[in-house]
């Protein structure tokens, strides 16, 4: 069987809707549908969910939600117009509205976008809806009891062979509501596929798969066929980001495919992410994609023979620790050691950091540069290919692109180079030509 999760804009409107039942309808395995809340139809609208969001802070205080309200309301009336459907949506609006109040759960409001959706598309699809708060069963702390969670969703699904979930939300073990972060429908997806042990988890999305690049900086760039979970988290982890990183783990870990797929255009067979890739179809492309993210800060620390003082760093380390500063890259070198991390996360804390690493590791000195953007080059096969680093630095060279740091992600399935961040679109560019285009 397959698992079949419809993110937002899938929803929009009732053609959306549309090409939702005749995709579920093509394919008699797709038995477990998940759904997003509605999302939206075009750029200028608004997602219901941060609707719901929006409501809330109105209610807590005291601000009339009437507005929001009917907005919600007359998406989900058109549909359910348009698309003649029989559910009693006036009675679900009502309970909804019957809730507000001022002390009203966040969780609870805002999971009202999945079950409203999830409850027209099982009325729409003849399928039976059950609600995650009967299965997708969450701690105190928001992380998933995965084994109640799958025995509950095998127990159900022996009851009713074809459903409807909503997706991103669950309950706590105390009975009461609670959302997971944003983009949860992909979990969702991913704990119903992990629980059926389903043949393949398909997420359904507004573009056919993965791109090789950054489609704004390569227009041309094409959909990834196939990558593995650890090609994947490197694309993710530099920019690409098309599903929620928790989906991952439940579904590599059975060794269910995930396939990515576009609701608006269901012939194209999208990007499909496997634990290994061997034989033929591991021979089709070198270089799985180029991908990265602009505006890093590098901290150097000099110190003469580094490494005979291993505290210094330890000392750096800690401190970024202390100030909640993520790393990014680590490098080091004879007389210095270099700690790369993300511009924004530095921010007002940049000053204090310096000042205690002076005092604390007692570097003979430092220095901190801005504007520097990372790029990595993803392929699963450099590892086996002699030659590769080469290339890239001879096609940046030749373009006059100056490279400022250079790492190796890992595995050695990326190699990541830094450079400054007016090179950025010049070097995705220069990397995708000489590697894929
Ligand atoms: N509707 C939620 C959101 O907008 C969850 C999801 O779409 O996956 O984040």
């Amino acid at each position: 069987m397959k698992v079949a999760k419809f993110g937002g804009s899938s929803l929009a409107n009732a053609t959306q809707f549309a090409k939702v039942k005749a995709i579920v309808h093509a394919d008699p395995q797709r038995s477990v549908v998940v759904v997003s809340a509605i999302g939206k139809e075009q750029p200028s609208d608004h997602k219901i969910t941060d609707l719901l969001y929006l409501m809330h802070a109105h209610l807590t205080y005291g601000v009339g939600v009437d507005e929001l309200f009917a907005e919600i309301e007359a998406k989900h009336r058109a549909i359910h117009r348009d698309l003649n459907l029989s559910l009693d949506l006036d009675g679900l609006l009502r309970d909804i509205r019957n809730s507000f109040s001022k002390t009203l759960e966040v969780d609870e409001l805002v999971s009202r976008g999945e079950y409203l959706s999830a409850a027209m598309m099982a009325d729409y699809l003849g399928y039976t809806f059950i609600d995650a708060k009967d299965c997708i069963r969450l701690n105190y702390n928001g992380s998933i009891d995965e084994e109640k969670t799958y025995r509950q969703i095998q127990v159900l699904l022996k009851q009713y062979p074809k459903v409807v979930i909503p997706g991103f939300y669950g309950s706590l073990p105390n009975g009461k509501i609670k959302v997971m972060s944003r983009g949860g429908s992909d979990i969702t997806g991913a704990l119903c596929a992990a629980a059926l042990e389903a043949e393949v988890y398909e997420n359904w999305t507004d573009v056919s798969g993965i791109l090789m690049a950054d489609p704004r900086i390569v227009p041309q760039a094409k959909a990834i066929e196939t990558l593995t979970f650890a090609e994947l988290r490197e694309m993710a982890f530099m920019g690409a980001s098309v599903l929620h990183e928790e989906s991952i783990q439940p579904v590599k870990s059975k060794g269910i495919v995930l396939n990515i797929r576009n609701t608006n255009d269901p012939d194209h067979p999208g990007t499909r992410i496997v634990n290994a890739i061997d034989g033929e179809e591991n021979k089709v492309h070198f270089i799985t994609g180029v991908t990265g993210r602009q505006d890093f800060t590098v901290v150097n620390v000099y110190k003469e023979s580094i490494a005979k003082f291993p505290q210094v760093m330890t000392q750096v380390l800690e401190l970024f620790d202390h100030y909640h500063i993520p790393l990014e890259h680590l490098t080091m070198g004879i007389d210095s050691f270099t700690v790369v991390t993300a511009t924004s996360k530095l921010k007002e804390r940049l000053y204090d950091l310096i000042s205690d690493i002076k005092r604390q590791a007692t570097p003979d000195k430092i220095s901190v540069e801005e504007g520097l953007a990372l790029i990595a080059v993803v392929g699963r096969r450099m590892r086996e290919t002699p030659g590769v680093s080469g290339k890239l630095f001879s096609a940046l060279g030749n373009h006059a692109i100056n490279i400022r740091m250079i790492a190796q992600g890992t595995d050695e399935i990326s190699i990541i180079v830094g450079v400054s961040n007016a090179d950025y679109t010049k070097t995705v560019q220069v990397l995708y030509d000489q590697f894929i285009g």
